[in-house]
């Protein structure tokens, strides 16, 4: 018997709820499902323009020369991104390391790397490093680094980057995703204003955009309004559930080669690298990826105006316009962070009965927990949470494959909250 009938009368409750919420939000979720087919008809219809067949998803082996699905899909990714080029591969191991290769594809030493939108994500910082840290971090190359704190209110300081702004300034950094902070994530739109601007003060600066979780929750990419280079991780947004594993970049075509320099050898590049087995999943995935987003960003909509319903403090709130997966939530302790973790581990599909526990995961500075009951390891368009245990207790959900997945994970964690006592329901909703 599953844990929800346990105490059906509390399950029912949170059912009615979620119905509430649901009504709520209806108009919100007509016009991400509006978002998401747009995309959705934006990504084949760049398959199309690329003559996307069958073959194409058969992959190389060796050194991959010639691998018409390998050299077609980084014309896909360009076209849907609206860039000059771009490079997708498995061989990418991560987002960080995706955003590592873009960085020091472009950075030579004595440059300086920029962040405008504040301290990037956790697994940035060892990549940034320290002078002499001996890592071959950028600092230890010789690549300076600054970043510019963002304002209380989680604008941007211009004041400060206009004086942080000097002749080495290579690369301007921007970070459209909240990550684990509790700040706005920034919108499309306001990523190209903040282009316009940095142009404007030092007109052949690199704009690089950190663009994980953001793909397909708005009808425009970065690359789309100016932005030089982006990157972003295959098992989040744009993989579709299907990538087993990579990244890609995406940008001005010199850019783009100087960051595939980087992943394999100058001289080299993109042309090689055997792409094996994983077109097929990249391909469908990508053709998934808008409609999937779309599930996604609406069991964060619901999650939002349940928590809030409940008195909870969410970012987004459940009205505010997306422009990336991640919903957090603030608790009142780390009792109740870890608990709403758990609970979205309990509604998965796979490893619904291993419990998460708080851990010192590597290239985070503090105690995590992650709900992953996932397909793929990590795969974080799938229904998943995060929390590092700091205060204030924020808990990041994100994903769903469906909707449905999304929102009984939500009614999940909140029956293992009201349930142990973490939270009371208001009376009105009893
Ligand atoms: C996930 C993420 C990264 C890093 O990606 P990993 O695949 O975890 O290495 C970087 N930046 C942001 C904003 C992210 O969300």
């Amino acid at each position: 018997m599953s844990i929800q009938h346990e105490n059906q009368k509390l399950w029912e409750k949170l059912e009615g709820l979620a119905a509430e919420a649901e009504q709520l939000a209806a108009e919100a979720f007509r016009s991400v499902d509006k978002i998401a087919e747009r995309n959705h008809w934006k990504v084949i219809q760049a398959f199309q323009r690329h003559k996307v067949s069958d073959f194409h998803f058969n992959g190389s082996t060796g050194y991959g020369y010639n691998d018409r699905g390998r050299e077609i899909m980084d014309l896909v990714y360009a076209d849907v991104m609206g860039a000059e080029a771009a490079i997708v591969r498995p061989h990418f191991v991560s987002g960080t390391h995706t955003i590592s290769c873009a960085l020091f594809g472009v950075l030579r030493p004595g440059d300086e790397l920029l962040y405008i939108t504040g301290r990037p994500y956790d697994t940035l910082h060892k990549v940034i490093g320290k002078p002499g840290d001996g890592t071959g971090s950028l600092q230890d190359f010789g690549i300076k680094y600054s970043e510019v704190p963002l304002q209380g209110d989680g604008s941007l300081n211009w004041e400060r980057i206009e004086q942080a702004i000097t002749p080495s300034t290579k690369v301007i950094g921007i970070q459209r995703s909240r990550g684990y902070d509790w700040r706005a994530s920034f919108s499309v739109a306001e990523i190209e204003l903040m282009v316009k601007r940095v142009k404007a003060i030092k007109q052949d600066v690199l704009v690089f955009v950190d663009n994980c979780y953001g793909e397909f929750t708005e009808l425009l990419e970065p690359t789309e309004v100016g932005v030089d280079l982006m990157a972003g991780s295959l098992i989040k947004n744009p993989g579709g559930g299907l990538a087993e594993t990579g990244g890609y970049i995406a940008g001005t075509a010199s850019a783009v080669e100087a960051a595939a320099y980087r992943l394999t050898a100058p001289g080299i590049g993109g042309e090689v690298g055997a792409m094996l087995g994983t077109l097929r999943a990249i391909y469908q995935g990508l053709f998934l990826a808008p409609h999937i987003v779309g599930q996604a960003v609406k069991g964060s909509v619901l999650a939002a105006a349940m928590f809030e319903e409940l008195g909870f403090v969410t970012k987004p709130r459940w009205n505010e316009p997306r422009t990336d997966l991640i919903q957090a939530v603030r608790f009142a302790e780390a009792e109740q962070l870890i608990a709403f973790v758990q609970g979205i581990q309990q509604a998965a599909a796979v490893d619904s009965h291993v419990m998460p526990e708080p851990w010192d995961m590597p290239g985070y500075e503090n105690a995590v927990i992650m709900a992953a009951g996932t397909f793929i390891q990590g795969g974080s368009l799938e229904l998943s949470a995060d929390a590092p245990i700091r205060e204030p207790y924020i808990a990041y959900m994100q994903g769903g494959l469906t909707y449905s997945h999304a929102k009984y994970g939500v009614l999940t964690a909140l029956y293992r909250l009201v349930d142990s006592g973490l939270i009371v329901t208001k009376p009105h909703t009893t």
